[in-house]
């Protein structure tokens, strides 16, 4: 997918590269290329010499005598003309001879016989090592600078990573309408920036997305550059942070100054709250952190928007930002990228089924309706599971129930086959249940029963009831949350009617419970005593909300006992449903105990017919 990695030249490999080369040379020119030369004359013993006189093959002939050699220019026993030498020794017949065969005496004879060769290893040879060197240093640079050695310490070896195409569009993000249309106007500014700049206009130089982890702010902003066909260059928060202050300074200067040249394209910067923390006086501060935020700020600041680098930057915990960050002219528009509602989720549910073989009759509502407040990428999970399950199952397309089945997976974990439970322990996980779904049936505000089984799940949970909500619900009516509050006690209180006992089975029941009526009572202003006073504030929205109490020591021990009160209240109601429902309750137990898993609609019958 066109990714490639870019560096930083640096200026360093290019001396040793020339002093590399020149070394080579040195030793071409003292060792190899004489000894190459020297091979192209040829000793004899000086009776051959005479006999190749006599023979008349010899045509130029010269004395050497600071070496004390003949030298001469004969035919060698192919025919050819090479230079030959031989020692010189005391022979007064050797100028008659050399007259008689008419050998021509020379001054000198040139050794390099072949001027051809001569050319190529003093002035070609040089050239191919210089260009075969450069060649190598080139590719070692790409692949990473010259390793991890003494000789790139301290230089910012940057992995910027740069997508000439992302290939992925608007299309293949589902739901997430608002955030789309917030981002077209920067496509259309990438695609034709000279319509905005003829007027003048200026565009946001950055765009904030914020949102829960895997609602698709990553795959945002590749669609980003994927529809306006620029160059994506990406890069991960953490990635800035080294060991080494100052690197990541570095590193922020080396990304602005390549996307520059890149213009126009677009700089992505993933969970940029590890950088862009708030920066804080005092102790336990962060140097590298903060020099880091500083080189960004810098590097915002210093382009201007008209180039066309459009800087994206994606979190999940944008109370934690630095507010220079937030700042007009920097991160001045903040896109929210929220989990999908009923139908961004059948949307994607869609778009994911899309690569899979599906069969032709699913029903995307109904698996969407039953995964309210999962995230894209749960869901995009979750259609992966199905695909693996039909596998499995030795099927070729996907069907309805490996959905539903995947949606458990997701939700509540594998299917544990054949964990071993005790008649008892099934038969109080079954009335748990039941107590659960009647509890909800009977009260007319709460959603349908969905599903009921009592087949033990990995996640250790032993059985559950899954309620699936008509429509999207955006309020809860403090009735509504009441009788919430009564389902989710009516497990143990089922327990309690029929086995006079309590068991550890209640735990996440009582979890959910007591989250759900402090939220009533400290944020919702759904207690008598307190009214409309905000008694916690919410840190971290989009990652689990954890709270924290904002009122006196006194009145958070009221809290508590409110707490408490409600969910007594709440009890209280379930189990006057229950008592009131007593023939339901052991007729559906029953039932359930027989099948292990009921839908909604086999609970509904079950309940209508003796009714
Ligand atoms: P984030 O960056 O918000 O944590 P990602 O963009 O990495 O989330 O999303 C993870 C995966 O979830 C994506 O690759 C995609 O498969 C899927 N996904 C998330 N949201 C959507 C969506 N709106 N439409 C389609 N797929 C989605
Ligand atoms: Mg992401
Ligand atoms: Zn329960």
């Amino acid at each position: 997918m066109g990714n490639m990695k870019e560096h930083k030249p640096s200026k360093k490999p290019l001396v040793y590269y020339c002093i590399v080369v020149a070394v080579i040379m040195l030793l071409l020119n003292s060792t190899v290329f004489p000894m190459l030369m020297e091979a192209q004359v040829i000793e004899v013993g000086y009776n051959e010499f005479l006999q190749m006189v006599d023979a008349g093959k010899v045509k130029q002939v010269a004395r050497s005598e600071g070496e004390g050699m003949i030298t001469f220019l004969a035919l060698d026993d192919a025919g050819r003309e090479r230079v030959f030498k031989t020692g010189i020794w005391p022979d007064e017949t050797l100028m008659e001879r050399l007259t008689n065969a008419d050998v021509e005496f020379a001054e000198a004879i040139p050794t390099q016989s072949s001027p051809l060769l001569t050319f190529l290893l003093t002035w070609i040879l040089p050239i191919l090592i210089f260009a075969a060197l450069g060649q190598f240093m080139m590719r070692r640079l790409q692949n990473g600078g010259i390793g991890p050695n003494a000789m790139s310490f301290g230089k910012a070896n940057a992995k910027i990573y740069v997508e000439a195409q992302t290939g992925k569009t608007f299309a293949d993000v589902a739901g997430e309408d608002e955030a789309k249309e917030a981002l077209t106007e920067i496509v259309d500014f990438l695609h034709k920036p000279s319509k905005y700049t003829r007027i003048g206009a200026r565009l946001p130089k950055g765009a904030l997305l914020v949102g829960p982890p895997g609602t698709g702010k990553t795959l945002l902003a590749k669609a980003v550059a994927g529809e306006a066909q620029v160059p994506f260059f990406s890069i991960s928060g953490s990635e800035f942070v080294e060991m080494f202050v100052g690197m990541g300074a570095a590193k922020v200067r080396d990304l602005f100054k390549q996307a520059n040249e890149k213009a126009p394209c677009i700089v992505f910067i993933d969970e940029i709250d590890t950088i862009g923390k708030k920066r804080e006086n005092g102790l336990g501060g962060n140097d590298e952190r903060e020099q880091t935020l500083n080189q960004l700020l810098t590097e915002m600041d210093g382009f201007d928007g008209k180039n066309g680098v459009v800087i994206l930057a994606a979190t999940n915990r944008p109370d934690s930002l630095d507010p220079a960050l937030l700042r007009p002219g920097r991160f001045d528009r903040r896109i929210p990228v929220e989990l999908p509602d009923l139908k961004g989720r059948e949307e994607i549910l869609k778009v994911h089924a899309k690569d899979v073989h599906m069969a032709e009759n699913i029903d995307y509502n109904a698996i969407a309706r039953a995964t309210s407040g999962a995230s894209g990428a749960e869901l995009a999970n979750i259609v992966n599971e199905a695909a693996l399950r039909a596998v499995r199952m030795g099927r070729s397309v996907v069907e309805q129930a490996d959905l539903e089945e995947s949606v458990e997976v997701v939700i509540a974990g594998y299917q544990r086959k054949n964990a071993v439970i005790s008649e008892k322990e099934k038969k109080i996980v079954a009335y748990h249940e039941i107590g659960h779904a009647l509890v909800a049936a009977k009260q007319s505000d709460s959603a349908p029963v969905h599903k009921i089984t009592i087949v033990p799940r990995t996640s250790g949970a032993l059985g559950y009831t899954m309620q699936v909500e008509e429509g999207e619900h955006f309020l809860m009516s403090r009735e509504e949350a009441f009788n919430k509050l009564a389902t989710l006690t009516g497990g143990r209180v089922a327990e309690e009617l029929i086995f006079e006992s309590a068991t550890t089975g209640a735990s996440n029941d009582i979890e959910q419970a007591t989250r759900l009526a402090r939220a009533m009572v400290t944020r919702y202003g759904m207690s008598d005593r307190f009214g409309m006073v905000a008694l916690e504030t919410v840190e971290n929205a989009y990652l689990g909300g954890d709270t924290s109490l904002a009122c006196s020591q006194e009145t958070a021990a009221i809290v508590d006992h409110e707490v408490v009160e409600m969910v007594k209240e709440a009890q209280k109601k379930a189990r006057k449903i229950l008592s009131e429902n007593m023939e339901a309750l052991h007729r559906l137990s029953k039932y359930l105990l027989e099948k292990e898993t009921i839908t909604g609609e086999e609970f509904m019958q079950m309940l209508n017919q003796q009714a």
